[in-house]
């Protein structure tokens, strides 16, 4: 058998960070670091930026996640759920913050190691994210309560937002940290106990993350975290009997496997947070060099690697010259920022794996096939690791692969339109929801859009609004519920309606 927990310590020594991190390659499980049951699996986590492999970690299996379970509802009965204030909840959880904040270098450099984004980037907005998250879920903990509601004179009612008891959290691997923190959050704040499954790509951080958990106080079995690949340990936490309810973020594809999971075995409640394939409009009456900037930020920010990427960018014919120019010049001065995560002044870095990357590069070869034509990138970058080129395709048409399915990298379509009515129906014609961006100064037109268009978050004159205090999620397939901002925490929580009778005769 493997023996896996052992500290592996990544020494960084580039101009924009310098340093030692260390963190265990273990399963963490009831506050303990351990080996798989069966031994588990090895696996390799690559570098992106090289293509080799940094270290190995453990992945668990069946085994190791009912563990896990077990250890998540012990704790659920005994050392949390709502055997603990709300305010202690919240102390531990703004504790949790603190030492994010405070290993938030260490951090950031693990997270673009492992995902390959630029660090200056990540550290001005991502790993501050996963702090703000924490902290405002924080806030929120001892102040979730219900209604009372007046059924008669001898009778009312009122309402308890009780937790579900073991929450499964599986996570993608484009914003591991934050994406975990978006669960465990919420999950925490409500009284809830997570059984945590990071990508097998990306593991660094949430394995960095078990130390914070244990040093702010939270007590053992509250949040487990079983690394390991989706068909094992993903699906043995969506299949569990003993899991009240999952929360994921990932494919479409994964999402029916989970829901399919869920049925087949508890009905247990399920969150899903799927992909996307936004539509960016662009009205003839825009401040150009903003929207230009918008756009791009929309669409290449974390190499296209965003839920809400907008892929697909609609502008208006008297503009349409005039924004493209603008366009591939920001989409030029990006591929000259392109480079290692640690590299000063890189602003555009690998794809995150050989399977994206390859995945990436398909998309754009079926887009040439298919007529349309490359305005710029449209290739490989560089020798070693997955870097590709920001791309611009001109001349696609709405059916095809390009405008119609998540590309996930860092390619959009760039299309003309004529009328408000036309780039309406166009925006709305795929099996996505999740985001559109809108640009026009027109107010009235603005708002017009806003309710017409077919998604979770509309964005007016900006893009990739991922504001943490607000409701987040997807219309049609990409998505069921909410995360983020009060909503959440109705998704973390069942409602018990109590009726009392204090003098009805029967
Ligand atoms: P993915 O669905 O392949 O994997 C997501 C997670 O699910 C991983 O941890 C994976 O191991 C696990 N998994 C895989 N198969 C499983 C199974 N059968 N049962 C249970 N778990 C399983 O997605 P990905 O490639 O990691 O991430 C990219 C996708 O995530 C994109 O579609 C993107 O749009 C989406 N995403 C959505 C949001 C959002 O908030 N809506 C945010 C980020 C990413």
């Amino acid at each position: 058998l493997f023996k896996m927990v052992k500290t592996y310590t990544h020494e960084f020594n580039t101009k924009l960070y310098k340093g030692e991190v260390s963190f265990k390659t273990g399963l963490f499980i009831n506050g303990e670091w351990v080996d798989p049951v069966d031994g588990g699996d090895m696996i390799d986590v690559i570098d992106p930026a090289t293509g080799k492999v940094i270290t190995a970690v453990a992945g668990g299996n069946t085994k190791d996640v009912d563990i896990a379970v077990k250890a998540a509802r012990k704790a659920f009965k005994t050392t949390w759920g709502l055997k603990v204030p709300g305010s202690e909840r919240g102390n531990i959880l703004s504790r949790l913050a603190d030492l994010l904040e405070k290993h938030s270098d260490e951090l950031t450099a693990l997270e673009c190691l492992n995902v390959g984004k630029p660090f200056a980037g990540a550290r001005q907005l991502e790993i501050p994210a996963a702090v703000y998250v924490s902290r405002y879920f924080a806030g929120w903990a001892d102040k979730i309560h219900g209604k009372t509601i007046e059924t008669n004179e001898k009778k009312f009612a009122y309402t308890r937002h009780e937790p579900w008891g073991v929450v499964g959290a599986i996570v993608p691997w484009n914003g591991p940290l934050v994406s975990a923190a978006m669960k465990i959050a919420p999950a925490l704040a409500t009284g809830n106990t997570v059984v945590l499954k990071p990508s097998e790509i990306t593991p660094f951080t949430a394995l960095y993350l078990a130390d914070l958990l244990n040093e702010a106080g939270v007590p053992p079995g509250v949040v487990n975290i079983v690394n390991g690949y989706g068909l094992t340990v993903g699906s043995a936490i969506s299949l569990h009997p003993n899991v009240d309810k999952i929360t994921f973020t990932g494919s479409i594809l994964t999402g029916r496997k989970i829901l399919k999971a869920a049925a087949e075995s508890n009905l247990k409640n399920v969150t899903l947070e799927l992909g996307g394939k936004s539509p960016t409009i662009i009205f003839d009456d825009v401040d150009l060099e903003q929207a230009i900037k918008w756009a791009a930020y929309g669409v290449y920010f974390n190499m296209g690697q965003v839920c809400v990427a907008g892929s697909r960018i609609y502008v208006h014919e008297a503009i349409y010259d005039k924004f493209l120019d603008g366009f591939t010049n920001f989409a030029k001065g990006l591929t000259s920022a392109t480079g290692a995560p640690f590299a000063e002044g890189t602003q555009h870095g690998p794809q995150v794996s050989k399977t994206q990357f390859d995945r990436v590069m398909g998309y754009i070869n079926s887009g040439i096939s298919e007529g349309a034509k490359v305005h710029v990138g449209g290739e490989r970058s560089s020798d070693e690791g997955y870097f590709i080129k920001p791309t611009i395709f001109v001349d696609a048409k709405p059916s095809m692969k390009i405008m119609q399915e998540e590309i996930f990298g860092p390619v959009c379509s760039i299309v003309k339109f004529k009328s408000e009515e036309e780039v309406t129906e166009w925006a709305n014609d795929t099996t996505y929801g999740l985001a559109a961006n809108v640009f026009t100064q027109n107010s009235a037109r603005a708002i017009r859009m806003s309710h017409a268009l077919e998604a979770g978050t509309i964005n007016v004159n900006c893009s990739l609004s991922m504001e943490l205090n607000v409701p987040f999620g997807g219309y049609k397939q990409s998505g069921m519920g909410r995360e983020l901002g009060q909503e959440a925490l109705d998704t973390y929580t069942q409602v018990k309606a109590v009726h009392v009778n204090i003098g009805q005769a029967l």
